[in-house]
């Protein structure tokens, strides 16, 4: 029975089982065998050379733990060169699947912890934590000036800098700008002295040692 099927994530894949084991639902999928062009010489080929089962993890399907077994097909080009076929679920040498990458990018830094997240997504909180440093590091890019606008906001993180991390956000767009790795009133006013001289109108919530730091940084 090989039907495809529009599973989000799988898009293209041929789904060619289903199985339940135990708590697990296990997707075997494939990709239609196609003409790739080759990545060494740029030769067209559609000559197979091997299949390999991968297994890779999903998002959970109705609430279980899914499994992707990928058979993941290998070509031969007359140059020799061996390569992967493209597909569009799985990245190079990953063992987890497009879609639960970035759902674990958005949970690390929305969700309410590390440990709730990883529960959820069937890791272990340090890979939770691994990529929210990522994030913090990659995508925020250092800031010089802060907006006239920003808004402050807590986050329970739990990593070894403390429990709670602060998260700077523009306070128009509301786009996060940088995260600080603790809520200490010290941390906040160094920050804000240091970045927020443009700084006009901050939002945030009511916490008194937020308050105070914000005043004495800024006035
Ligand atoms: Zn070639």
């Amino acid at each position: 029975m090989d039907f495809t099927m529009i599973i989000p994530g799988l898009k293209g894949a041929i789904l060619t089982n289903v199985e339940e084991v135990g708590e697990v639902v296990r997707l075997y999928v494939e990709m239609e065998r196609k003409v790739h062009r080759c990545p060494k010489c740029n030769q067209r080929t559609n000559k197979v050379h091997d299949y390999r089962l991968q297994k890779i993890q999903h998002l959970k399907w109705f609430e279980r733990k899914t499994q992707i077994f990928y058979k993941r097909r290998r070509y031969v080009c007359e140059c020799g060169k061996r390569f992967s076929e493209k597909n569009p679920f799985v990245m190079r040498y990953q063992r987890t699947s497009i879609e639960w990458n970035q759902a674990i990018s958005i949970k690390a830094i929305k969700g309410k912890t590390f440990k709730e997240t990883a529960e959820i997504y069937g890791c272990s909180p340090s890979t939770i934590i691994r990529r929210f440093d990522q994030i913090s590091r990659s995508e925020i890019c250092p800031v010089e000036e802060l907006p006239t606008v920003i808004a402050i906001d807590e986050y329970k993180g739990d990593t070894r800098e403390g429990k709670y991390q602060l998260i700077i956000a523009d306070g128009i767009t509301k786009q996060p700008i940088d995260i600080l790795p603790n809520r200490y009133k010290r941390t906040i006013k160094d920050y804000l002295r240091k970045h927020g001289s443009r700084v006009q109108i901050v939002i945030m919530d009511m916490n008194h040692s937020f308050k105070a730091a914000v005043q004495e940084a800024l006035g």
